[in-house]
């Protein structure tokens, strides 16, 4: 079954926001076997909306709608697809007003105009209660066509979706199931992990398909079956024959499966050993700490960071040598190094990581361009470090250089399991 995405938004043509919905909505209805042949985003008025229902109505028989719905924006999307679906009149959806009368009332603020009619919605549909916002969603179907409105509010979309609309698309539907099996790898380039993998890859049945998904965390696999119900052993058959058979060619470049992130990973072998970690940052100023922490459960394992940016605080309160410094400069594998077990010893933890690099613009010299980082981790055995070369976007090289370190550590911590 067909459907299509419709962003309502002159914010979006102008380029002021990212149309981050229609990747999220994509991804829900995909898992739920529907395919997508069409997005489209046009800018807040009558014509556009209704011209591009026609289109994307002529190929698909639903049509998942986001923005337009806000009290300022004149409803515009609310009143265009009223008319659309030839609707008669407003209705008052009374579990919408409670419900924003009270979620105002929490917050003091009395009732008004704008808020009341958000409450209306055309007699034509069926309303979406939308528990995240103010703005209900919207449930309009006929001769074959269904149109489902979304407040363009990520947070309040993703709730609708979840809580109303998959729910609904699975009752009213008999869609077909997906199956997918995410493998997250890290420290291997995917022309690399293409060619160490194309032995396994052309063996795969048909009924699997490979994708590969690379991020600045590393490259994701992903190997989907998008007729699973007709094939009700397809997990086991990944799990026991394909994922085997992957594990034993590429052993040291997985991170994890599905939900698993190198952060994750990382959480999860220093909470195994009972051990802690530091982290001693300088061209990364946090970004790792912030990684780590994002963790639920991160207290258990994570003492605490040093954002050691200038020469002088790697000295103070790393104990970096200042002529190593001197001699090396401050990118360079001496100090990492020192940094890390700096960090170790301030911050009394078994593990630490340590980062040093040129992010750009500015800054290169023809010895050390932009982009030239150090990274390293201490044990309590040993400490690691490596040199990478990350090139001139600063964002991507903070980005690469936080995973980088993290992956260092991770193998760090599975070579002492492997040695116990
Ligand atoms: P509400 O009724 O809750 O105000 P709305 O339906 O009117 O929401 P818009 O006014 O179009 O939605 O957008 C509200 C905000 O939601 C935008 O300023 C933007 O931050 C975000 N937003 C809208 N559309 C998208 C989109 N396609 N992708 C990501 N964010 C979006």
């Amino acid at each position: 079954m067909k459907a299509s995405i419709l962003t309502v938004g002159d914010e979006i043509l102008i380029g002021q926001i990212v149309d981050t919905n229609s990747s999220y909505i994509a991804q829900r209805l995909g898992e739920q076997g529907l395919s997508i042949c069409e997005m489209r985003s046009v800018g807040d008025t009558r014509e556009a909306i209704t011209g591009a229902l026609n289109e994307l109505f002529a190929a698909s028989g639903i049509v998942v709608i986001t923005g337009g719905l806000g009290p300022t924006k004149d409803d515009i999307t609310k009143q265009t697809l009223a008319a659309y679906f030839g609707a008669t009149r407003m209705a008052l959806h009374e579990p919408t007003l409670r419900h924003v009368t009270e979620l105002l009332g929490r917050r003091g603020i009395a009732l008004g105009e704008l808020n009341r009619n958000q409450a209306l919605i055309p007699d034509a549909c069926e309303a979406l209660l939308n528990l995240a916002g103010t703005a209900p969603g919207m449930w309009f179907e006929k001769a074959g066509k269904l149109a489902v409105s979304l407040p363009g509010v990520p947070h309040e979309m993703e709730y609708l979706m979840a809580n109303e609309v998959i729910p609904r698309l699975k009752k009213r539907f008999s869609l077909g199931k997906v199956y997918h099996k995410h493998i997250a790898t890290a420290g291997i380039a995917e022309s690399t992990l293409a060619e160490t993998i194309a032995a396994w890859e052309s063996v795969l049945p048909d009924y699997l398909r490979l994708a590969y998904l690379p991020s600045p965390a590393g490259v994701k696999l992903r190997l989907s079956c998008y007729a699973a119900d007709a094939h009700t052993s397809v997990a086991d058959e990944v799990e026991k024959i394909y994922l085997r058979q992957l594990q034993a060619l590429i052993p040291a470049y997985i991170v994890g499966y599905d939900g698993d992130t190198l952060e994750s990973a990382v959480g999860r072998l220093l909470k195994a050993r009972g051990a802690t970690l530091a982290t001693a940052e300088s061209c990364t100023g946090g970004r790792i700490a912030a990684l780590i922490t994002a963790q639920p459960g991160a207290s258990a394992y994570f003492k605490g960071g040093i954002v050691a940016y200038s020469n002088e605080l790697k000295v103070k309160e790393l104990g970096v040598s200042p002529s190593d410094i001197e001699r090396h400069g401050a990118v360079s594998q001496a100090v990492v190094e020192q940094m890390a077990q700096g960090a170790q010893r301030a911050l009394q933890a078994e593990y630490a990581v340590a980062t040093s690099g040129i992010a750009g613009p500015d800054g290169g010299t023809p010895e050390k361009p932009v982009g030239t980082v150090w990274i390293a981790t201490a044990t309590p055995d040993k400490v690691t470090s490596r040199k990478l070369n990350l090139g001139n976007d600063r964002e991507r090289t903070i980005l690469r250089t936080s995973y980088g370190v993290l992956n260092l550590l991770r193998l760090a911590l599975t070579d002492d399991n492997n040695a116990r």
